[in-house]
């Protein structure tokens, strides 16, 4: 079968690799129906992953058919239509007990960074049971591609806030994972979502979708006197940083009221500075890192239930065999690409 495979080299290329199989009784093997790229295959491809492996398949977004299961695989069957979690995760290690399933001692990101991911035909998905979500009857493939990680990042972004009804949100980067959070803040009872970016053409499809409540383009405004405008002259009661720039960073704290939750989902490519004197009386929380993707049954229901729908971030379709032109689309924004899905 096929995989689309990197190396170190800064390359990737589709290649010739074998079936997977199961090694483990937790294992479960997947036909992939839809797949996706994510910014994150983009940084391995790029050396900015130190833990990934060279030579293996890309890919750890996607959706598919079991076709084998491991003996003690017992909360699925052969045929099912899931949705894969990002996240490999043993559900027993003292993280996983406590629900910070991304810190698990026996897992990890490991699909399609140092184990073969999903752009392939088929998928090994270690400890089946914990890492799939069965898809509720009225929800496609495409209607979920983005639960086991755009989805998963932007509510876990959102949950990070604690949000309280009517706190006024913001989410800098207007992106797939900043889409999902506007969404999710919403879900978790924000009366305001302002968006911002640079990028008026990614603004506007937020605006578009009504996901966003005020969009705010920091080249074009004095934002801080416009969030002002929005929160009494407080600032915002929680900020989404998933845009993960050196701007954004700084950002992100000075359009927080006092007192408010910073959440840190965007992955950097360089440490950031954090001015300490500068926000000593601003009594800010941080919050920072990988996401928890543990809220994939709850997404699928939301989904099921019509609260929150990624399809729109679906701009374009390649079938799997063109993936390398789907890299160039998707990789250079391509013809407004926000995410594209290979088929199968
Ligand atoms: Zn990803
Ligand atoms: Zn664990």
């Amino acid at each position: 079968m096929k995989g689309f495979v990197w190396h170190k080299d800064g390359t990737a290329s589709m290649e010739e690799i074998d079936m997977p199989r199961i090694i483990e009784d937790t294992d479960a093997v997947v036909k992939v129906k839809m797949s996706s790229i994510c910014t994150s295959d983009l940084h391995i491809i790029h050396g900015f992953v130190p833990k990934a492996k060279p030579e293996t398949v890309l890919g750890h977004e996607f959706v598919g058919e079991i076709v084998e299961l491991g003996k003690s695989v017992t909360n699925f069957k052969v045929g099912d239509r899931v949705a894969v979690n990002v996240e490999t995760f043993c559900g027993e290690c003292f993280f996983c007990r406590k629900g910070f399933v991304n810190n698990c001692v026996n897992g990890g990101w490991k699909l399609g960074c140092s184990e073969n991911g999903c752009q392939s035909e088929y998928v090994r998905v270690p400890f089946a049971n914990n890492g799939m979500t069965k898809l509720l009857e009225n929800v496609s493939y495409e209607d979920a591609l983005f639960v086991g990680d755009v989805l998963s990042s932007g509510y876990w972004g959102a949950e990070l806030c604690e949000i309280k009804k009517g706190d006024v949100i913001a989410v800098i980067g207007s992106g797939p994972v900043g889409y999902c959070a506007m969404m999710s803040a919403k879900v978790l009872g924000a009366s305001k979502v302002i968006a911002i970016d640079i990028d008026n053409y990614r603004l506007g499809i937020a605006q578009n979708q009504g996901i966003a409540d005020v969009v705010l383009n920091p080249s074009e405004c004095d934002l801080l006197t416009e969030i002002h405008k929005y929160t009494e002259g407080r600032g915002v009661d929680a900020v989404i940083e998933a845009a993960g720039g050196e701007e954004t960073f700084q950002i992100a704290w000075q359009i927080a009221r006092p007192n408010a939750i910073v959440a840190v989902v965007a992955m950097y490519e360089s440490p950031q500075i954090l001015p300490l004197p500068d926000m000593y009386d601003k009594n800010l929380i941080f919050k920072t890192g990988g996401v928890d993707a543990n809220h994939c049954d709850e997404l699928v229901r939301l989904i099921s239930e019509n609260k929150i729908s990624t399809n729109f971030m679906i701009t374009h379709k390649f079938p799997f065999e063109k993936i390398s032109d789907a890299y160039e689309v998707f990789g250079n924004r391509k013809d407004g690409c926000i995410k594209v899905a290979l088929t199968y």
